[in-house]
């Protein structure tokens, strides 16, 4: 096959922007013609193949690419089916000479992608493997002897203390190259909705899908709540949380550009640590990717040893209720009913809601991890393996087990007004609001609200009694 020099693909994953992409900036300075492309494999991602919610947002968030690429003269090649076959048939279609790509970090992913690479050297195609979707990459960041991280602090300290990272990339020029007309594209609902299996799409409400969404959530959140973001954050009644993580989740912003954007709010008000508070969440998404590479195996398995060995539950119908924000504990319900028809959860309420799982419950962290992946919106291998196994006490730098969320004491501190319970669950309406957070103590209401699925004293005591049997094997 002859190639030209001239052309690049562009493979755009989980980077869905124009904004500071290292990838496709790389393309342009070489002078390029420009194929940029998108693969439908849900094979290349198992095990973990986006679930309903993140496959409802990626559908949106293409066609936002698809017409930013339009507005300056290009267009996405969107294609399904086996990732090596595609390339194989763009390259002889556009007869690219290099591809590039932003690394990612799964571990299953990452290894097909070696053998990718290796497929492509072999056919004389050049591969660029770039650092798109974090500050720094997770092997430049050691401790002395080598070791990975397993403490945050200790981890955000190095971090920080190292050569300040880049700084986002200059605009792209308002006209890019066009895709010669003989490289096919599929269509981009039909497919993302039928394979691995038929599924109906979400109505996203609240969220803005793709570029221009993100970076109006970062020019929101900047201008409205970040100085606040210290108390504001654990209130599940305000909105005081950014709401990027889907965002960030799909690449349709990078940690880079809202690094850059708070430092520069950080200039105008310069005593707020509100943004310190912001800017070492995003230390903690590092974290987790940290801990992704290092530990590649903690998305099934805990990171330590001895929980491999916990005695977790069986417990279907206690689990369904759980996932259907049935338990009879409002603030759970208010959370699971919230994940359920919208596709996210607040932090707290996350933390909280798989406590009460794990914990009170006693069912396996991975069955919740599970259920989140398939609900979220911002589903993410790294952040989501790191919130379950803090939560579960079986992670890096985690809670301890015995820290156990009472969710009425926790309902009571955050939501004070019950305002985010009586938005998500309507049947508690009518209630008190002193007996919001605690129904079963309000007497003579017409209809009373769910019967509680567990006693907090008694599975708080079986709960403790597992991790003693634990700790003294
Ligand atoms: C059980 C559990 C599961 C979780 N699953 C996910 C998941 O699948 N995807 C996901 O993005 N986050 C997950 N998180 C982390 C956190 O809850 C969300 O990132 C956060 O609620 C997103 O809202 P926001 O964008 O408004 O966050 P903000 O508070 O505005 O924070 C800004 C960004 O920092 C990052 N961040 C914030 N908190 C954390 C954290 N604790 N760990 C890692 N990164 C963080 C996120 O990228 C977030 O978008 C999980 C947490 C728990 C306890």
């Amino acid at each position: 096959m002859i190639m030209d020099d001239s052309v690049s693909i562009v493979w755009f994953r989980r980077d869905l922007r124009l904004d500071d992409h290292p990838a496709l900036h790389e393309a342009l300075s070489r002078g390029n013609q420009i194929i940029p492309l998108f693969i439908w494999d849900p094979d290349y991602e198992k095990p973990w193949i986006p679930g309903t919610a993140s496959r409802s947002w990626l559908m949106q968030s293409l066609q936002c690419l698809d017409q930013e690429l339009k507005m300056k003269g290009s267009r996405l090649i969107f294609r399904q089916g086996s990732t090596l076959n595609v390339l194989h048939d763009i390259i002889a279609s556009s007869r690219a000479k290099t591809i590039l790509w932003h690394r990612r970090h799964e571990p299953a992913v990452a290894a097909r992608d070696k053998s990718t690479i290796q497929h492509l050297l072999q056919k004389r195609v050049n591969v660029r493997i770039l650092n798109g979707s974090l500050l720094r990459d997770p092997d430049s960041i050691r401790k002395e002897n080598g070791d990975p991280y397993r403490v945050f602090t200790a981890y955000w300290n190095a971090h920080r203390r190292m050569e300040p990272h880049r700084a986002p990339l200059p605009s792209l020029p308002s006209h890019l190259p066009s895709v010669d007309s003989r490289v096919y594209s599929d269509t981009i609902e039909a497919d993302i909705f039928s394979m691995p299996s038929p599924t109906p799409p979400f109505e996203i409400h609240g969220f803005t899908p793709g570029e221009a969404g993100a970076l109006r959530a970062l020019d929101t959140f900047s201008s409205e709540w970040a100085d606040q973001y210290d108390t504001s954050r654990d209130r599940p009644d305000l909105p005081g949380t950014s709401r990027l993580s889907p965002h960030l989740a799909w690449g349709e912003i990078s940690p880079v550009r809202i690094w850059h954007t708070m430092e520069q709010v950080s200039r105008m008000v310069p005593a707020s640590s509100g943004i310190n508070t912001f800017l070492r969440e995003i230390g903690w998404r590092e974290f987790a990717y940290h801990l992704l590479t290092h530990f590649p195996d903690t998305p099934e398995l805990p990171l330590r040893g001895e929980f491999r060995h916990f005695p977790w539950q069986k417990k279907p119908e206690a689990y369904e209720k759980w996932k259907s924000g049935d338990t009879g504990f409002p603030i759970v319900d208010a959370g699971m009913r919230e994940l359920l028809h919208s596709g996210w959860m607040h932090n707290r309420v996350r933390m909280l809601t798989a406590s009460f799982l794990v914990k009170n419950l006693g069912i396996s962290w991975s069955e919740g991890a599970q259920w989140f992946w398939d609900r979220l919106y911002d589903a993410d291998l790294a952040n989501n393996t790191l919130g379950w196994q803090w939560t579960a006490g079986c992670g890096a730098d985690a809670a301890p087990f015995f820290r156990i969320f009472n969710p009425v004491i926790q309902g009571q501190k955050f939501d004070p007004a019950g305002k985010y319970v009586r938005r998500w669950v309507p049947d508690l309406s009518a209630y008190p609001q002193r007996f919001i957070h605690t129904p079963w103590l309000a007497s003579g209401m017409e209809k009373p609200y769910t019967d509680r699925i567990v006693s907090l004293i008694e599975s708080r005591q079986r709960a403790l009694n597992d991790f003693q049997s634990l700790s003294s094997q």
